[in-house]
């Protein structure tokens, strides 16, 4: 594989071409935004880790039957991936009230939820990703109907195996985004699963071991993301 020209760079990624023009190299930085690019900042080993972690799960999602643009990890930051027609939403999934579901539905933070909840966001940094439903996605053309079932099958399937995988690490899984892409006709899981996209709390001690931490300025970054590879891999 030939690393070529530079794609894309987002805020927490940077996209390569390769010499295969079905194939891309992600590479995975330190760098960390939050509230839609307002706060900037670094995570040292950010990378390395989210590159590590996102490996172990497209892994043990495709061994459970939920497919993704994983092809294989390539170097410590880096994944070769299928470049996929990428659907413009974020789909979040939520077993536990966190974020800005504390003020939309007025509950406290870890009130649990009676099944998992399906949002769309709206991919569009000028927007300031707003949350659609299925007419508004069907509306502006973004997926179909069977597109939209398929990716809700897959994003619940999601869900229970890493929430399984990790109840056995003693880490609770309280949501997390996913985005999907077309591929040789079929619907695939791309991008990254990560503590940058996904909130993880210890089961006993509800402490916080993802993202939050940063956009919280509670310290202790750089330990959380590692010990959740740490649980995850050792
Ligand atoms: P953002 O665009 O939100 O700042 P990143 O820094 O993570 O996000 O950049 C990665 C970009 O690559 C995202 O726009 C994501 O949608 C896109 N992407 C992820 N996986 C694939 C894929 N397999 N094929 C094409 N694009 C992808
Ligand atoms: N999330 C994400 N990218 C976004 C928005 C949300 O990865 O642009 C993840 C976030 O890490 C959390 C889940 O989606 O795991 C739900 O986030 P929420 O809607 O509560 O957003 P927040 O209030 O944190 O902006």
């Amino acid at each position: 594989m030939i690393k070529g020209n530079q794609l894309y760079e987002g805020k927490a990624k940077i996209v390569y071409e390769t010499d295969n023009p079905n194939e891309l190299l992600v590479y995975f930085k330190d760098d960390a935004t939050a509230g839609n690019g307002a706060k900037h900042g670094t995570i040292q080993g950010k990378g390395v880790i989210n590159n590590k972690i996102s490996t172990f799960f497209f892994k043990q999602l495709k061994d459970h039957g939920v497919k993704s643009h994983f092809i294989e990890t390539v170097s410590p930051c880096e994944m070769l991936v299928k470049k996929l027609d990428m659907i413009k939403l974020e789909i979040i999934v939520r077993n536990v009230v966190a974020g800005s579901l504390v003020k939309r539905l007025g509950l406290p933070e870890g009130t649990p939820l009676a099944v998992p909840v399906i949002e769309y966001d709206y991919k569009s940094d000028e927007l300031g990703d707003p949350m659609l439903n299925r007419w508004h996605i069907m509306a502006l053309n973004l997926a179909t109907i069977d597109e939209m079932n398929q990716i809700e099958h897959m994003s619940l399937a999601a869900n229970a195996i890493m929430r399984e995988i990790l109840k056995a690490k003693n880490v609770d899984l309280v949501d997390f985004k996913l985005e999907f892409g077309r591929f040789d006709g079929e619907i695939l899981l791309a991008d990254e699963i990560s503590p940058d996209n996904c909130r993880f709390w210890d089961t006993e001690t509800h402490e916080k071991l993802d993202k939050d931490r940063f956009r919280q300025d509670l310290g202790g970054v750089e330990e959380a993301y590692q010990e959740i590879l740490n649980r995850l891999t050792l």
